[in-house]
């Protein structure tokens, strides 16, 4: 069985194709999403999703969000005793994942198709593959996300030949592609995107119009109180504007106005937001969004109107102001009948069923492109004068993957015995301004310059892998490269030795989740409020802890039910 996974910066599902349709697994809390978030408890052990979640505010030095951000680079973060690269943060979302599956499935998982942003480059691939390795999971393919929300939506069952574009804002990223079908082929014309926009941004920007309110002195006063410039990253006063600034941003959803509330020191701060003034303070991210719509359309030599269907994916296309700038840029309505947050799962779920040769699916062949550009450094001879650091494009962006194109180079000195060829991705004519994948040094026969002719030939996978193969003319050896300076990638051997050092890693009993769910719960919330309420959840841990004690699981399951109902009825339709 091959499950589908949507790795989300904010959240992570599972899906499954069974009985001929996708359907989200959901997981030991019975939620549907897994917040993409990992902790350490009191004991060591690790949590994910929920639980961690409901640590994040109480512990920001033991649990972590986000790290999807990461993936690809070498910045680690420590929880506790221990450093955690990205590529581990993930494989602990997906070993949980993988767990909800086998249990729901009662057979053991081994194969899963994990969605990547279309933006995601050649070492973000290579590292979200590795993190599926560290959960024990062989990945089948990587999945765009644009794409995972076509199948989702059964695009590829269309018979008609359509153009669809697909608006994917989630938590951290916009990816925007356009995909074309017709006899049932499946052909990403185009994608582009922002790795650093997304809903998160939105709750930034709230923030920030909330400190910097008329009035509103909680910058002044935690600045100085700590004798800092800026609130520090994972803050408990960050944690806790960022989570307030999230459920003002949902409530915009779905009404008019918001009330921005914030206790901080025995001090109260409050704001009314319209969602009109939600609208002026996010221009500018709306304004970014507009810019990958744009060269999607203009790589694909498409206009507005030409396309078939608008489909919006990802949490934070739920926003009506988002709906309503898409609707004001297309000059139509977008498709919104499936869940977006599900969407992408889903699609990941159809691929697995695509994979699996269900014959309840349609054969459809899937094409999709390279996101970037990618190329060598070259050096240029303008009379006397070499300009050098010249980029030389050999796969062009938005070319439809798998693609091998080759370009050849000559020696630019006498006697030259070495041709190096550096990789790079990106769009920039001066190679320093692109990013650097890889160098590979060819050896060459000495002779006049200009004629040793070597070709350089690069080959893009569908999974979004580089392959690049050097041949001097005249010489049958061909150099293949091998990436040595990645610095955001593991070599076998690290993957190795991360895997035994997560194997160590005590892993929080899946039998207690529940239950420690609730206690973490009531610890945050006791954390929260003050005066009476707050006596009264501190008599409810203490209730809980008693009949936790007793070890009669009946009990302790009822407890936990009635507990669970008085805690949504302090919380009330407010909680998220
Ligand atoms: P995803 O990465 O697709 O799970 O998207 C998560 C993002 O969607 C987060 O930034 C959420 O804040 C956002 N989101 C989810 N539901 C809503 C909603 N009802 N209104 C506004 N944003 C939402």
């Amino acid at each position: 069985m091959i499950i589908g996974i949507d790795l989300g910066t904010t959240n992570s599902l599972c899906a499954l194709w069974i009985n001929g349709e996708a359907a989200i697994i959901p997981n030991v809390h019975g939620h549907n999403m897994t917040p993409s978030i990992v902790g350490l408890d009191g004991n060591g052990e690790v949590l994910v999703g929920l639980p961690a979640r409901e640590r994040l505010l109480l512990h920001p030095q033991l649990t972590t969000s986000l790290f999807k951000r990461y993936m690809g680079s070498n910045k680690t973060v420590k929880l506790g005793p221990r450093t955690f690269r990205p590529e581990e943060l993930s494989a602990l979302v997906l070993r949980s994942l993988k767990d909800d599956a086998e249990r729901f499935l009662g057979e053991s998982v081994t194969e899963a198709i994990i969605t990547v942003p279309a933006y995601f480059n050649d070492t973000q691939r290579k590292a979200t593959r590795i993190a599926g390795e560290l959960a024990g999971l062989k990945v089948d393919r990587l999945l765009n996300e644009p794409t995972g929300a076509a199948l989702a939506y059964g695009l590829h069952q269309r018979s008609v030949e359509s153009t669809f574009l697909i608006f994917d804002l989630g938590g951290g990223t916009f990816d925007v592609s356009i995909l074309e079908l017709f006899d049932g082929v499946m052909e990403v014309r185009a994608s582009a995107g922002d790795n650093f926009l997304g809903g998160e941004d939105f709750v930034t920007a709230l923030i920030d119009a909330f400190l910097n309110g008329p009035g509103n002195s909680l910058r002044e006063q935690y600045t100085h109180e700590h004798n800092v410039e800026h609130f520090e990253q994972g803050h408990r006063l960050e944690q806790i504007l960022r989570k307030e600034a999230e459920r003002v941003k949902r409530w915009l959803s779905d009404h008019g106005s918001a009330k921005f509330k914030v206790s901080w020191q025995d001090q109260h701060f409050e704001w009314l937001i319209s969602e009109a003034e939600f609208t002026r303070i996010v221009e500018p991210l709306l304004l970014r969004l507009r810019t990958p719509i744009e060269r999607a359309l203009r790589d694909s030599r498409l206009r507005t109107s030409d396309l078939n269907e608008i489909i919006l994916a990802g949490g934070a296309s739920r926003m009506p102001l988002v709906r309503k700038m898409v609707a004001r840029l297309f000059g139509r309505l977008p498709a919104i009948h499936l869940n977006p947050d599900e969407l992408v799962a889903r699609g990941a779920a159809v691929q697995a069923g695509l994979t699996m040769g269900d014959a309840a699916l349609d054969e459809i062949v899937m094409t999709d492109v390279c996101p970037y550009t990618l190329g060598t450094a070259v050096s240029e001879r303008f009379g006397n004068d070499i300009q050098s650091g010249i980029y030389l494009p050999i796969i062009e962006r938005n070319s439809i993957v798998p693609i091998s194109r080759e370009k050849s180079l000559i020696t630019l000195t006498d006697h030259q015995r070495i041709v190096s060829i550096k990789i790079f991705q990106g769009e920039s004519r001066q190679v320093q301004d692109n990013i650097f994948l890889g160098e590979l040094e060819v050896p060459v026969p000495p002779r006049p310059a200009g004629e040793v002719e070597v070709t350089v030939r690069y080959t893009y996978t569908v999974d979004g892998l580089l392959e690049a193969e050097c041949t001097v003319t005249g010489s049958p050896e061909k150099h293949r490269l091998v990436i040595e300076k990645n610095p955001g990638s593991l070599t076998p051997e690290e993957v190795a030795e991360r895997l035994s050092e997560l194997s160590k890693l005590k892993i929080h009993p899946r039998e207690q989740l529940e239950n420690t769910l609730t206690l973490n719960r009531m610890q945050r919330m006791y954390e929260e409020h003050l005066g009476d309420k707050r006596a009264y959840i501190g008599q409810l841990i203490g209730r809980f802890q008693k009949d936790l004690q007793t070890q009669d699981s009946r009990l302790i399951n009822e407890s936990r039910r009635d507990l669970n109902k008085l805690l949504d009825n302090i919380e009330g339709e407010l909680r998220l």
